[in-house]
């Protein structure tokens, strides 16, 4: 077993329908089928990873009712804001980093996972983000705790799968 945590998984499909990105992603336990999905307004998102960049949004409408016009960033991105309803302003965060904010160690994972196992699935609190970001540790070869620093990390160019699986996550 190696010390880093590799995908069993490869690059779905995307193609492009009214500026959003939709997939097609083929599962094994429908034998024939394929599931497709499109990312729709949130393909700034999806496509932001694929080139290494982490993308979120905010609201900055000056009549939003809770937010005033000075709202936080949120990852997972939102299109809109679920209190004023307008659309939300997307924002790249920088040399992305944080602390693992909580963590669950994976040693057997259920049909269909793509990460190989063990590893660490973690909850991280990024600096300059209202929300806390779910994802995968790509370390594995030590313990972990609450609070360790991390690193975004990113599957961009040819190793992208174009999926959320493209961001992850690197003890710093
Ligand atoms: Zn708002």
């Amino acid at each position: 077993m190696s010390d880093r945590v590799k995908l069993k998984t490869t690059a779905t499909e995307v193609k492009v329908r009214n500026d959003a990105w939709v997939i097609e992603w083929p599962r094994a336990s429908t034998p024939g089928g394929n599931h497709h999905h499109t990312y729709g307004l949130l393909t700034p998102y999806f496509k932001g990873l694929t080139e290494g960049k982490l993308m979120g949004t905010k609201c900055t409408n000056p009549n939003c009712p809770i937010y005033k016009g000075e709202g936080e960033l949120w990852i997972p991105p939102r299109a809109d804001c679920p209190d004023c309803h307008q659309p939300m302003k997307w924002e790249e965060v920088k040399d992305p980093k944080g602390y693992v904010f909580a963590y669950t160690f994976v040693e057997r994972g259920g049909f269909g996972l793509e990460i190989e196992c063990p590893y660490y699935q973690i909850d991280v609190k990024l600096e300059g983000v209202a929300t806390i970001v779910k994802g995968y540790l790509v370390n594995r070869d030590k313990k972990i705790k609450i609070g360790d620093k991390v690193r975004a990390m990113f599957h961009t160019g040819d190793d992208a799968t174009n999926t959320n699986l493209d961001l992850y996550w690197e003890l710093s």
